[in-house]
């Protein structure tokens, strides 16, 4: 029969990672990605037996749910609770932040501490649904990554493309100022003969296609200087390495768009390793 039975499941902070810690019978597992679970969640130390909250199976195999600090806060379906019985299916959070546990994935976790050899599962009536999570002995199977630093990321990346476009644009202002005093020096010469005035304007209308010409140079010399191409390689070749999957397993660039859509794009899920992606 199932070995949770007359067992006690300890749940609460992993002390160093910060994952969160299952303990049965003084073995522990791990669960989801390092520092996923918050301070408002209490430590999980097992050699003094005490962790945020508990769980005991009875005979039967009906589940108890136990905050284990009057300092602590543990909801079961959105209420406070301080014991009450629990199915599989109920919606389990620990702290003032409401960290939501994987509960079919914690009975999973216990189940695998506890050694448990039917495939069958003892745990009451809904056990079938902490049975779908992985049973290759790989425990800490739900993953989730942090994905917010992506958004300076891409913002960053959007701001030196956005920087880039504009010098640009000023460059090219620059190339055809140049031609404006060359054409409007002809312009004027031309006015100034139809005027009668070719005489006087002899004196000063070369002035403007030298003009001109010196900004005709400076816009070359610029031109010569820009970076641009070097800047835009460079930066897109960062920003690929950067915009990635956090998981450290896959690490997939995900792809030239906004952060934003990314995030809708995705449902908050990497395509490639299917980690799930949490704002934190
Ligand atoms: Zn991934």
């Amino acid at each position: 029969m199932d070995r949770l039975k007359g067992k006690t499941i300890l749940i609460g902070k992993e002390p160093g990672q910060g994952r969160l810690l299952v303990s049965v019978s003084g073995k522990t597992a791990a669960v989801g990605a390092s520092n996923s679970v918050p301070n408002s969640v209490s430590r999980c130390k097992v050699a003094e037996g005490v962790a945020h909250a508990k769980i005991t199976v009875d005979q039967s195999g009906n589940m108890v749910l136990t905050n284990m600090k009057t300092e602590n806060v543990t909801y079961v379906n959105g209420s406070e609770i301080a014991s009450k019985r629990i199915l599989p299916s109920n919606t389990v959070e620990l702290g003032k932040d409401r960290f939501k546990i994987n509960l079919p994935l914690v009975i999973e976790t216990a189940k695998k501490l506890g050694t448990i050899s039917n495939g069958n599962g003892g745990l009451g009536g809904n056990s079938e649904q902490g049975n779908n999570s992985n049973s290759s002995g790989n425990i800490s199977s739900a993953k989730k990554f942090n994905i917010k630093h992506l958004e300076a990321i891409y913002n960053d990346y959007h701001s030196k493309v956005i920087a880039r476009q504009q010098k640009q644009k000023k460059l090219g202002i620059l190339a055809s100022c140049s031609m404006f005093f060359t054409i409007g020096g002809s312009a004027f010469a031309a006015l100034a003969n139809k005027m009668g005035m070719g005489e006087t304007a002899q004196d000063y209308l070369w002035i403007l296609p030298v003009v001109g010409f010196i900004v005709f140079f400076i816009s070359m010399y610029m031109r010569i200087k820009d970076t641009s191409i070097e800047d835009a390689d460079a930066t897109n070749l960062e920003y690929t390495k950067r915009f990635v999957c956090p998981n450290p397993d896959c690490g997939k660039f995900l792809g030239n768009m906004p952060y934003e859509l990314m995030k809708t794009q995705y449902s908050m899920q990497c395509p490639y390793c299917k980690c799930e992606f949490v704002e934190k």
